[in-house]
């Protein structure tokens, strides 16, 4: 059985830890590896390896170290098959989705390619007479990458690519189901020309994360995955004196307007609500029909279409399927749980999931496509998050009912409107709870050169991934006033003791 080991200093580690954990094909059920749960000894040695190689890497200048993910980009392209054949083996997720992903992640080495430009600073002349102003945007020295499963390269992605090309040095802890994306991008950064240490993969769970957090020479986490880790993370990073970013849940909500194009409407839903089996924190949950008469429309046309799906494994030899497995026995089990807890409750289902087989993975970690009509808001299938194949219509009779539920959510990620109205795609726009808004678009997730997060309990600090908000959470301002010595000569010298202005 292969053991996933850590990458530190530049080569793959061993770590002396004798925990480990298994790692699925979800697709077959089979396990096909197992990685190691580092111990506190592995996550501080990696943290010494970032932090003896942040010196020399902060003061290589932008521009080689963006030749440097320049390089990435390319081997990224070069290695996409064999990337996305691996995110599919251990994710589960259909392979023309794991290069979906890869090219999202892809964005952002692109986006960082740019970071002579980005990283430039402010400058003003003559702030005073005689007075010049600049800001240097400095890195801030080890920083530290927690990612959930859902996307394990792309969210590593969100992050290391800006922290890196902004001359910080890094440690990722990478999901312990699907671990070895992370180690196949750690090769491939080394291949590129990053120095040794620069970069580092610490597996594990708490034990490691832990240290992480705490340690002293960490100075930043970002922190991707479930609301409940993502208030720990946070509370404990910044309680430690560490800049923090924690990305949490969602429950992402569409407002389907009786104007709306219910066939473009409805194609967009069945893909928002199921690709990637649900697994997206920008998957759509919850479908706010405004009216009976659309909402009637809309749950025929979601049957039809969801009847018509093709699930299966997420690599095959012919057409490919639309929809995979679910992540873990465990979670397939949650998710049917929260199913159980939806008919209990008094939701109507109109598609059922349940008991779900897919000839010759018999043993692989199925949902069906779920359709639920007739949610109410006080449903556990309508407040938390089930994070899988599981899609609710909640019927309203009026536009301000539809907002007012969305804005009463505990999540705030994503949110949508389909509508043909300008005029209340704009009002919604401006008055949505959410952080990502959709105006006919389904997953409105932000290119790289924006930034990425939600509102509410689906972030916890104050900045974004990626995008300029990404290169100000990895670098600490500095601002330099400079007055050059004409004083020497023209001025005879005193002292001010009132605080300074210009004139
Ligand atoms: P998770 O919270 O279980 O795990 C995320 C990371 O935290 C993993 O690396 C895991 O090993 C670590 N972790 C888990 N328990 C921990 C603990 N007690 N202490 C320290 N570290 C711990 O999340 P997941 O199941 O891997 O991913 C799914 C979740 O991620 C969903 O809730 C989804 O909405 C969320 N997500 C959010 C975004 C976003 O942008 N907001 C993006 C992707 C996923």
């Amino acid at each position: 059985m292969e053991t996933i080991q850590n990458f530190i200093n530049g080569q793959v580690t061993s770590s002396n830890s004798e925990r480990f954990s298994p790692v699925y094909n979800p697709a077959t059920g089979e396990q096909t590896r197992q990685v190691v749960m580092s111990s506190p000894e592995d996550a501080k040695h990696a943290i010494s390896a970032a932090q003896n190689a942040f010196r020399a890497w902060a003061k290589t200048p932008p521009l080689r170290r963006a030749r440097v993910m320049f390089k990435f980009k390319s081997l990224l392209e070069e290695n996409q098959d064999k990337l996305a054949k691996m995110i599919s083996n251990e994710h589960g997720k259909v392979y023309s989705d794991a290069v979906g992903e890869l090219t999202r992640g892809l964005e952002v080495v692109e986006f960082a390619c740019g970071i002579p430009h980005l990283q430039k600073g402010e400058s003003s002349a003559n702030v005073g007479s005689g007075v010049d102003s600049h800001s240097i945007m400095q890195p801030l020295g080890v920083c530290v990458g927690i990612t959930p499963f859902n996307f394990p390269a792309m969210v590593p992605m969100w992050m290391f690519p800006i922290a890196l090309a902004t001359g910080n040095t890094f440690v990722l802890k990478p999901s312990e189901k699907d671990p070895s994306l992370a180690l196949m991008m750690a090769e491939l950064l080394k291949e590129a020309g990053l120095p040794d240490g620069v970069f580092n993969v610490v597996n594990g769970d708490k034990e490691a994360v832990d240290v992480l957090l705490t340690d002293p020479r960490v100075q930043a986490v970002s922190f991707v995955g479930s609301t409940p880790i993502a208030e720990y993370i946070y509370t404990t990073a910044s309680a430690h004196g560490k800049r923090c970013q924690a990305l949490g849940g969602a429950k992402n909500h569409c407002i389907l307007m009786p104007d709306a194009d219910l066939d473009m409407a409805s194609d967009a839903i069945v893909g928002a609500g199921f690709g990637a089996a649900g697994e997206r924190c920008m998957a759509l949950s919850v479908v706010v029909a405004v009216g009976d008469e659309i909402a009637d429309k809309l749950v025929a046309s979601l049957s039809k279409s969801i009847h018509e799906m093709r699930v299966g494994p997420g690599i095959v030899d012919g057409k490919e399927n639309d929809m995979g497995p679910v992540i873990t026995a465990a979670h397939r089990d949650k998710i049917l749980g929260y199913i159980n807890a939806g008919v209990e409750q008094g939701a109507k289902l109109a598609v059922d999931g349940r008991d779900y087989q897919v000839a010759g993975h018999e043993n692989g970690y199925f949902v069906g496509p779920t359709l639920f009509d007739d949610v109410t808001p006080d449903m556990t299938i309508y407040q938390e998050e089930i994070f899988g194949p599981v899609l609710s219509v909640v019927r309203v009779p009026d536009y301000e009912s539809a907002l007012t539920l969305i804005n009463d959510h505990q999540y705030g990620n994503g949110s949508a409107i389909f509508t043909r109205d300008g005029e209340t795609a704009r009002q919604f726009s401006e008055d949505v709870l959410a952080g990502m808004v959709g105006v006919n678009v389904p997953i409105p997730v932000p290119m790289a050169f924006h930034s990425f997060g939600g509102w509410k309990r689906s972030i916890f600090g104050p900045l974004n991934v990626h995008g300029n908000d990404g290169v100000r959470f990895y670098t600490r301002m500095k601002t330099v006033t400079s007055r050059w010595p004409a004083s020497v000569r023209l001025e005879t010298h005193s002292s001010h003791f009132t605080m300074p202005t210009m004139d």
